[in-house]
């Protein structure tokens, strides 16, 4: 998955997905991506957020919802993250997956689930400040 969070100039907050789709594919599946609150959510109010990885699993919590509720409720990007992680973790302890998360103020994070061979997730982060792309690495958990 391609995931993406934008924060516009004038406050607009955007969210959205591709999937590669073929890892997990079966015939008429459906996936995360499309789904509002799984692949992606958005509220100009508060920020986005972006998942990547296992969909079948991640969609039953709706990790991106989630992390924006807790946007919503004053978490930093970077613990809405990982408390969306968290929830999946929970019930699904080795799942493949991680989520992006921005607000309104410019902050952002990620957090990814921690498993054999996935130790570190690598986003891409522009804004005026830099002015071009930079990498950024979250360690998994
Ligand atoms: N989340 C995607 C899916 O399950 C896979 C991906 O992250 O590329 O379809």
């Amino acid at each position: 998955t391609i995931g993406m969070v934008v924060i516009g100039r004038q406050g607009q907050v955007a969210a959205a997905t591709s999937t590669n789709g073929a890892t997990h594919k079966i015939p008429g599946r459906v996936g995360d991506s499309p789904v509002a609150g799984a692949g992606a959510y958005a509220d100009s109010t508060v920020g986005g957020a972006a998942a990547t990885g296992d969909g079948d699993i991640m969609m039953r919590f709706l990790p991106s919802f989630l992390a924006v509720e807790l946007m919503r409720n004053g978490a930093q990007p970077t613990v809405a993250c990982r408390t969306a992680i968290n929830r999946i973790k929970k019930y699904y302890p080795d799942f493949f997956g991680a989520v992006i998360c921005a607000n309104t103020a410019g902050d952002y994070g990620a957090a990814c689930n921690k498993r054999p061979g996935f130790s570190q997730f690598p986003f891409m982060v522009v804004n005026p400040l830099t002015n071009q792309p930079e990498l950024h690495t979250v360690n998994c958990f």
